[in-house]
């Protein structure tokens, strides 16, 4: 009884040795709701039709974040703006 040993020289499988992967990280943009957290560049700007507050669904305001583009309310009683950002 003999086991022959089967080197199979015709696989093709040719080494390819070239290695051209260049290392960059790909720029991952950021989801929108994420503005809201930065704090940055929210401010506030009137519009011409008073919205309904984003926040407290109650109150209509002619305040509009220009970054988050929502209509917030801003009395002195209530601050919706600033509670929206400080969330
Ligand atoms: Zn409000
Ligand atoms: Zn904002």
């Amino acid at each position: 009884m003999t086991i022959k040993k089967r080197d199979c020289p015709s696989n093709d499988s040719v080494s390819t040795s070239k290695e051209t992967t260049p290392k960059r990280t790909p720029l991952v943009p950021r989801p929108v709701d994420d503005a809201r957290d930065d704090t940055i560049d929210h401010w506030p700007f009137h519009i011409e039709n008073k919205q309904k507050c984003k926040l407290c669904m109650k109150v209509y305001s002619r305040l509009k974040c220009i970054k988050c583009n929502k209509s917030l309310c801003l009395t002195k009683d209530k601050n919706c703006f600033l509670k929206y950002h400080m969330k």
